[in-house]
Parts: C-alpha cells; sequence; structure tokens
C-alpha cells in the first residue's frame, strides 16, 4: 500500500508537471491564435459603418458636383432656396416655419426632420443660394437613407451654413447674435475641412453630446478644393459612438479589455476604461503621451507600423495585446488579454489531471488487491491449510480444494504439493502396513516365547513356573469363587530303576508318556498338567467336592497302569505313579508352600506304603489318608 502511495505521488506530480507545461503553453498558444482572429474580426467589424458613412459623403459630394455643374440645375435651386429659406432680421437664414415637421413646399415637396442655419457674413449670391438649397435637398435624401443608424447627416456650405437632417430643429437651437451666438469657425470640422487643401475624409477629436449623454465624433469631406484652395462644399456625419464603446468595453474574449486610441503622435485616448475619467475631463484630449502610458506605448509603437485591419501581437506589462488599426478609421483596437486568466484554466485542468490520476490509480489498487486476494492470497490460504494437514495420522485433505487449476506459478506450486502429498500419504500407509505386520509378528513371537518359558521342553506340558504362577491364581480364585482347588503331586516309581534297566534316553520317552497320560486325563480347558521337576509331576484342578479330588488321582493312577509300559526293574513290572493329593478350600486359606507341604508329605507317604498309590492328606489332623489306585 505504501509504494502504491508513493506510485499515485509520483504519477499525479509527474502527469501535473507535464499537464502544466504542455497546457500553458497549448492554452496560451489557442488564447494567441483567438485573441488575434477575435482582433481582426472586431477590427472588420467595428470598420463597417465608417465605410458606409464614407461611401455616403463621396456619393453626396459626386451628386453634389454633378447636379452643381447643370446651369439649369443652378437657376432651379436659387429659386429653391427662396422657397426654403426665408430670412431673420439679424441676416441669417433658416428653414421656413413648418417644413421641419413635413410641411410642403408651394410645388409640394416635403423634407421633414430638415433644418438649416446660415449666417453668412456677406448676402448669398446665386452661387450660394444654389450650393446651401442643394445641400438642403441632398442632405434630406442621404439623411433620410441613412436613418436609424447614424446620428445625422450635414452638407456644410463654406458660407458659414449648414443644412441638416436630424430629429431636432437645429433653427430653434443656435441664435446668431450675442455671445451664445453659433461661430461655425471655431468648430474642429469646419475649421479643418475649409483649412485643408484636399479631399481626404478626417475624425474630428471626440466630444461629449449632452443631449444624447455620449460620445461623438464628426467625420467629414470636404469636396475637392479648386484651383485657388476654395471648397464648395463639406459632407458631415455626426457619430455617437457609444455603440461602439459598448462594444469595445466588452470584446469577444471573456476577460479581455480593449482600449481604442488614435494612431497620432500622442496617441489620443478614445476608449478605455481605466482612463474614462481622465478622457472625460480633460474633454476627449486625454492621450497615451499625456497620461505617460508607458505600457501603451509599445501598442501605439506598433500600430504605426500595421497596415489598416491587419493584427499585431504585442507582450508585456502580464498582457498579450492584439493591436490593429481600424480600418477606414484613424483609430487603433487594442484587444488586451490578461496572462493571469490562464492561470485558473491550467490550474483546473491540472486538478483534473490529478484527480483522474488519483482516480485511475486508487481504482488500479481496487483491482491489483483483489487479484492478489484471488489469485494469491486464497490459493496459498487453501495450500497452508493442505500443508498443516499433510503429516497428520488419519487426516486426509481434499486435493480437489487446492488451486491446480491455476496455469500460474501457484498453480504449479499446487500441483507439485498434491504430488508429493500423495506420495507422502502412500509412504505413511506403506510404513503402517509394516508396522502393523511387525507388530502382529511380534506379539506370535511374545506368545510363542511365554509358550515357550510357561512349557517344559522335554514333555511339553507347563513347566515350574507356570505350576507355581497356576498355584497362586489357582488359590486366589478359590478364595473369591468360593470353590476347591485341587492340587496332586505325582512320582514316577522306581525311576532310578528304569534309567538304570533302559537308559537315559529311554527314561526321557517314559517321561514323555507319562505326561502325555497326565493330560490326556484331565479336563483340557480347566485342570493344569505341569512337570514339578525330574520324574515328578503336579496337577491342578478346580473340583466341586474333596471326593473329585481322590477320584481324579486314582483315575490317573489307573489310567498309567492301563498304559502298561514296561518296567522290568519294578516289583510291579510296569511304570506306576504314586500320588499325594491336597485340597485348599475357601473358608480355610491355605498358602501355596502348606498346600505344597502337604501335598508332598501325602506323596511321601504313598511311597512309603507301597508305590503305586494315592494319598490324600488329611488336613485337620496333619496327616494323609492312604487309599489304593
Ligand atoms: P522311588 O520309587 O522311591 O521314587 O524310587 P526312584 O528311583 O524313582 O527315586 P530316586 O529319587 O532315587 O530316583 C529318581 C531318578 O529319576 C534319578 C534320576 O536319574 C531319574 N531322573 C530324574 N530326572 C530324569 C530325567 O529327566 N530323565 C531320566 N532318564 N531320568 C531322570
Ligand atoms: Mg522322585
Ligand atoms: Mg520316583
Amino acid at each position: 500500500m505504501r509504494l502504491a502511495g508513493l506510485r499515485i505521488a509520483f504519477v499525479s506530480v509527474f502527469a501535473g508537471t507535464v499537464s502544466y507545461c504542455v497546457d500553458h503553453a497549448a492554452l496560451e498558444k489557442a488564447v494567441r491564435t483567438q485573441l488575434s482572429l477575435s482582433a481582426e474580426q472586431a477590427l472588420q467589424r467595428e470598420s463597417l459603418p465608417f465605410r458606409e458613412i464614407k461611401d455616403l459623403e463621396k456619393n453626396f459630394l459626386d451628386e453634389f458636383h454633378r447636379i452643381d455643374s447643370l446651369p439649369d440645375a443652378r437657376q432651379s435651386l436659387a429659386h429653391d432656396f427662396d422657397a426654403i429659406f426665408y430670412r431673420h432680421p439679424d441676416g441669417s437664414y433658416t428653414q421656413r416655419p413648418g417644413l421641419f415637421e413635413g410641411g410642403p413646399l408651394p410645388e409640394g415637396r416635403r423634407f421633414p426632420n430638415m433644418s438649416a442655419t446660415y449666417a453668412p457674413d456677406v448676402p448669398p449670391n446665386d452661387d450660394v443660394k444654389a450650393r446651401f438649397a442643394l445641400s438642403y435637398v441632398l442632405s434630406y435624401h442621404y439623411g433620410s437613407a441613412m436613418k436609424g443608424r447614424f446620428f445625422n447627416f450635414y452638407g456644410v456650405v463654406p458660407e458659414k451654413g449648414f443644412p441638416i437632417y436630424q430629429a431636432a430643429d437645429i433653427a430653434k437651437v443656435f441664435k446668431y447674435e450675442g455671445p451664445d451666438a453659433l461661430r461655425l469657425e471655431t468648430y474642429e470640422f469646419y475649421s479643418r475641412g475649409f483649412g485643408q487643401t484636399h479631399s481626404e475624409t478626417f475624425f474630428t477629436s471626440l466630444y461629449w453630446d449632452a443631449s444624447n449623454a455620449a460620445w461623438m465624433t464628426t467625420i467629414a469631406t470636404p469636396d475637392a478644393p479648386d484651383a485657388s484652395g476654395k471648397h464648395r462644399i463639406m459632407a458631415c456625419v455626426d457619430l455617437l459612438l457609444d455603440g461602439l464603446m459598448q462594444r469595445t468595453a466588452r470584446p469577444v474574449l471573456p476577460g479581455a479589455h480593449s482600449t481604442i486610441f488614435a494612431a497620432d503622435n500622442d496617441g489620443t485616448l478614445i476608449f478605455d476604461g481605466n482612463y474614462a475619467d481622465a478622457i472625460t475631463h480633460s474633454e476627449g484630449r486625454a492621450s497615451i503621451a499625456s497620461l505617460r502610458l508607458a505600457a501603451y506605448r509599445p501598442l501605439l509603437d506598433a500600430s504605426r507600423r500595421l497596415a489598416p485591419g491587419a493584427v499585431a501581437l504585442v507582450d508585456g506589462g502580464g498582457e498579450i495585446v492584439a493591436v490593429g488599426r481600424i480600418p477606414e478609421t484613424p483609430w487603433v483596437l487594442a484587444v488586451r488579454y490578461p496572462k493571469s486568466l490562464m492561470k485558473p484554466a491550467i490550474l483546473t485542468n491540472i486538478a483534473i489531471v490529478f484527480t483522474v490520476a488519483l482516480l485511475t490509480l486508487l481504482v488500479e489498487i481496487v483491482i491489483l488487491r483483489s487479484i492478489l486476494q484471488k489469485q494469491m492470497a486464497e490459493p496459498l490460504r487453501r495450500l497452508m491449510l493442505a500443508t498443516e494437514l499433510v503429516g497428520h495420522a488419519g487426516v486426509t485433505f481434499n486435493a480437489d480444494e487446492l488451486p491446480t487449476q491455476s496455469q500460474d506459478e501457484i498453480g504449479q506450486l499446487a500441483r507439485d504439493f498434491a504430488g508429493m502429498a500423495e506420495r507422502v500419504r502412500a509412504a505413511q500407509d506403506a510404513l503402517e502396513q509394516k508396522v502393523a505386520t511387525r507388530t502382529s509378528e511380534l506379539e506370535q513371537l511374545n506368545m510363542r516365547l511365554l509358550k515357550v518359558s510357561m512349557t517344559d521342553e522335554m514333555t511339553g506340558v507347563a513347566n515350574r513356573r507356570a505350576f507355581d504362577q497356576a498355584l497362586v491364581s489357582g488359590l486366589t480364585r478359590v478364595g473369591r469363587d468360593r470353590g476347591l482347588l485341587m492340587l496332586a503331586m505325582i512320582d514316577v516309581d522306581w525311576f532310578k530303576h528304569y534309567n538304570d534297566r533302559y537308559g537315559h534316553p529311554a527314561g526321557d520317552a517314559c517321561l514323555r508318556s507319562v505326561a502325555a497320560i497326565l493330560t490326556a486325563n484331565v479336563r483340557r480347558d480347566h485342570d493344569l498338567v505341569a512337570r514339578y521337576g525330574g520324574e515328578e509331576f503336579a496337577v491342578l484342578a478346580q473340583i466341586a467336592g474333596s471326593d473329585d479330588a481322590l477320584a481324579i488321582g486314582q483315575a490317573l493312577c489307573a489310567a498309567m497302569e492301563q498304559a502298561s509300559i514296561e518296567h522290568e526293574h519294578s516289583p510291579l513290572g510296569h511304570v506306576t505313579l504314586s500320588i499325594g493329593m491336597a485340597v485348599a478350600e475357601a473358608d480355610d486359606p491355605t498358602p501355596p508352600e502348606e498346600l505344597l507341604l502337604q501335598a508332598d508329605r501325602a506323596l511321601y507317604r504313598a511311597k512309603r506304603e507301597g508305590r503305586n498309590l494315592v494319598v490324600m492328606a488329611d488336613r485337620r489332623r496333619g496327616r494323609a489318608a492312604q487309599t489304593a489306585p
């Protein structure tokens, strides 16, 4: 997880840095292109009304000259002058009452919204009258044609008068005498237009039009002067700049702001949101020079090198500025885009890159974790569980639960492990089988050993050790079961002589015969025949009563006699037995030595009293009772 965290941090920082560099370059390039394009469009758009005004004025002047040069027309225009205007007592002229409001001339023509002011220095001659009347008629035509789009239209005669097409009656505005009198020669359009010796269109300085609460400029085109340098007419349009200024204040590019200044020496400001007050207070004369706007200087310089309509990008002061001359005007439009505006966009992009990087890596970790869990942890857990089970005796595991189907290293490990576990299990089974066999062999050997250790080798009946144990346990059982235990001590008669007569090997054979006869005449599963030592045997038997003991003894003697084994050196002629018997009772506990002693004494008696006899020990009298076979 720590590694994943580091990876996230590294990728995020790397992606962020790359994104910053790429974004910055790409964004700046995009901004420059867009700025340049939008500035070019703005230049073309803003130039349109000026081009139209210029064309209107040119057409006006052409038509004016065409009609002015017709001799017949002059005469009728002089008459028109008298019909349209009347002379005030002070010598000035205005249009006749009612005409502005749309009243007809005597011959029926109407010129609504036309008014005129004319304060000649000398009374007008026919030429002046014809020009003034012609200006009146044509101003009406051109003014009414552009109604609603431009403010007004007027054709000025150098003799200080102009008919004008506009919404207000100018005849009611201006006075011709006194301190407020209209002094046309003091107006820039008049002095510049008629002061120049060519017919170029020019723009006056800005002026504040109080009635419209807007800045205005006058666009004026005088006719070509004659040889003496005199003009006959000048076409003028006053243009309200509020629309232009509003569009300039809000350029297409969000966050940008624009400045318009004149491409004159000082860079007179036409519009600038930051210096609106300075422009107002200076009555439109504030300039880049007068306000010492060092940052604007490069813009002014750049604009001088540009053809109208062309745009140059100027960098500086934390801004990218698109500068261009508005065609048909003496003005420069500068669209300024602060570079700081790019930062939020870049930061947003970086934030998006960071977020995406984080999300991607988190998803990757989750997927990785689940894959690891599924492909590593879970199979390994199953393997570990199986490992714990392998080797536990009797515990098996299901190999199907191992991830043996996986094709990866864990799958290989699982298959190897399953193989190994199978071999371990087989080895374990074989070992168990071997142990079982060995155990059984050992048990049989032990049984045989036990039997050997309890058997008399020569005769095959129980040996002395087995007899001693059987005597002790027999006495114990008698005490517990409240029964009787019979002991018979049996001695072969005259056996020394037998050996002497027939030899020891025959003596051994005889002893084996005696043992076989004894075994055959006791109860196989209940009674014990043992070789006590030498040619002496003992028989232990559980009996119901004392009489049974005597019967058993006599049966044994009789069986021996009946076998009739030849014994030439015995007075009896064949092998016989002497038997001394003792019986242990439950209500009279007898130690083994005591029982043996009793039986021995009885045997001794049997010998002494002739042999081939059974003698019962008389326990109460301490002597044996004799009985014959
Ligand atoms: P009695 O009637 O008084 O018992 O006379 P006996 O000769 O049987 O008694 P004795 O104790 O004098 O002799 C026992 C003889 O039994 C002596 C010994 O050589 C013989 N004997 C003891 N054990 C064996 C044996 O395992 N094989 C052979 N062949 N003889 C044995
Ligand atoms: Mg003996
Ligand atoms: Mg003997």
